[in-house]
């Protein structure tokens, strides 16, 4: 058992428009409007108060306020050619022991480097809505041991929506790991901080022959906040 809880300091309201970014100057907002117009800007206080607005090219400033440079027009939408290998709808079989669902195309916040921004211009084309033929896909195939569940970003769902996907493939006799990609631990740490029933989940369905693992991304050593070193501790 973790002995606290940090109360939430921060809201967990989202912040979508960059005019709503005081940090920036108006000629700031001016030409990035332009840039979120065509690529979701999606951020929230907790991650913003990470920035050194009085460095241009601080780094975590990088990674989630937009750029002009995001307009020009070169590199593809689908860099690692994802498309090649979905074999229904939301679900991916690149390498054979690996099956990727995409849960959801919502995130913590949105990385202006994401390899997957296509998902947030079509929002809900390419994610799973009824995961019937995924399950039925990945039961075919006895090579599948390792389902990856991404966007997204799995932990933007609700802890009961999680759960209902994880039980199902839980439930594929050859599936021996479920991963659940995440950034949430850098985004909004108190995702999984505030949510017992998030290690709860975890805690049931990993089991010593038929694991549960979370992987995520830190980008840079400033969002190791003590909440994100908590949240990662607590999974
Ligand atoms: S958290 Fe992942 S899916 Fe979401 S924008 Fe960042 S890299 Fe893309």
């Amino acid at each position: 058992m973790f002995p606290v809880f940090l109360p939430v300091i921060y809201s967990k309201k989202y912040i979508n428009r960059i005019d709503k970014i005081a940090q920036l100057t108006e000629k700031e907002r001016g030409a990035l409007k332009r840039v979120e117009e065509k690529f979701a800007f999606r951020s929230n206080d907790y991650y913003l108060s990470l920035i050194n607005w009085d460095d241009p090219d601080d780094p975590i400033r990088r990674i989630i306020i937009p750029d002009t440079a995001e307009l020009e027009d070169w590199g593809k939408l689908d860099p690692s050619e994802e498309s090649r290998y979905v074999v229904a709808p939301g679900l991916e079989h690149k390498y054979d022991q690996t099956a990727l669902i995409l849960v959801n195309d919502m995130c913590g916040g949105f990385c202006r480097y994401c390899f997957r921004k296509r998902l947030f211009l079509e929002k809900g084309r390419e994610i799973v809505r009824d995961i019937r033929p995924d399950l039925a896909y990945i039961a075919s195939h006895p090579e599948i041991t390792n389902v990856l569940l991404s966007g997204g970003d799995p932990l933007y769902l609700s802890t009961q929506r999680l759960e209902a996907i994880v039980q199902k493939v839980h439930a594929i006799d050859h599936v021996r790991i479920i991963r659940i990609g995440t950034k949430m631990p850098a985004y909004y740490p108190f995702r999984i901080i505030n949510d017992p029933t998030l290690t709860a989940m975890i805690r049931k369905y990993s089991m010593p022959d038929r694991r549960m693992y979370v992987i995520t991304q830190f980008n840079h050593p400033r969002e190791l906040t003590d909440a994100a070193v908590l949240s990662i501790d607590m999974l």
